[in-house]
């Protein structure tokens, strides 16, 4: 049977820890690398549904892409969230495992996910790290070309429902073939996306600012999807490696399907026509 420790060497295999940014948190949370595993659940974010899904499931690891604890902790104690959940796994006998930005630049990464799911061909990294086809986001090629209001309508499609949906920047009719796209909040990437030729950029957590000045620079479309939409379907690749990495049928991965966007509702009323132009002919 394998262990935490033997899961843990197969993602690091994939997911070398020294290629996560500085300011990240990956690795192992809690758990005893010791431990035994069957199964393992793969989910964006440690939140109390996805812990309750995962011990409802009988997981001895979860294997999370958000860290639960990223800044100065002093203490997990019970009477805060996120101590509540440190205490209900490690009493049900479940390890916690993040892998963040190293599973971001990897190849397969999160962002090849999203681009596999758009279909995307002849697909690279946007900003290349040193080692070849890894990086953050990537770059690909829609054949055919579809105007960016088709384009849109695919994203919605392709990726998991939200609340939030998928919104776009630009001319409705503008033809798209190279896309860039990004998992997470892409905004950092807005000049690398506009410098790859791309005529449209798809990330997560879009701000007016950097997308109005963006636009008026007569940079790429923009689509901004819901940032668990666009981190969900990496989970597959992560689970399958795990399996590959383990040797198939000695564990069982589940990948968690509930949707951790924080945002629940929208309300869209369609915005008020623009003013007729007046006639000068009276
Ligand atoms: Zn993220």
């Amino acid at each position: 049977m394998p262990t935490v420790a033997d899961a843990v060497a197969v993602l690091e295999r994939h997911y070398p820890p020294e290629t996560a940014e500085s300011w990240d948190a990956v690795g192992l949370v809690c758990g005893d690398p010791a431990d035994e595993i069957r199964r393992v659940l793969f989910c964006v974010d440690v939140v109390e549904a996805t812990v309750a899904e995962a011990l409802d499931a009988g997981v001895q690891l979860v294997v999370a892409h958000h860290p639960l604890l990223l800044r100065g902790v002093h203490g997990v104690p019970a009477t805060s969230y996120k101590g509540r959940i440190v205490h209900r796994l490690i009493r049900a006998g479940a390890a916690l495992y993040v892998a963040h930005t190293n599973a971001d630049v990897a190849n397969p990464g999160v962002s090849d996910a999203l681009a596999a799911r758009l279909g995307l061909l002849g697909v690279r990294p946007l900003v290349p790290a040193a080692i070849e086809g890894t990086g953050t986001g990537r770059i690909g090629e829609l054949d055919p070309p579809l105007p960016l209001r088709e384009f849109v309508a695919l994203a919605a499609r392709a990726l998991p429902a939200t609340a939030g949906g998928v919104r776009a920047s630009g001319d409705p009719d503008r033809l798209i073939s190279r896309v860039a796209v990004c998992g997470g909040a892409g905004d950092s990437f807005l000049a690398a996306a506009t410098a790859s030729g791309a005529g449209v950029y798809l990330t997560a957590d879009l701000r007016h600012h950097p997308v109005s000045e963006h636009a008026e620079a007569g940079g790429p479309a923009l689509v901004d999807v819901a940032h668990w939409a666009s981190e969900r379907p990496g989970l597959d690749d992560a689970a399958a490696l795990l399996r590959a990495g383990l040797g198939t049928d000695t564990v069982e991965t589940l990948v968690s399907d509930l949707v951790t966007d924080p945002w629940v509702l929208h309300g869209a009323a369609a915005p008020s026509a623009p003013p007729k132009e007046t006639s000068s002919t009276p």
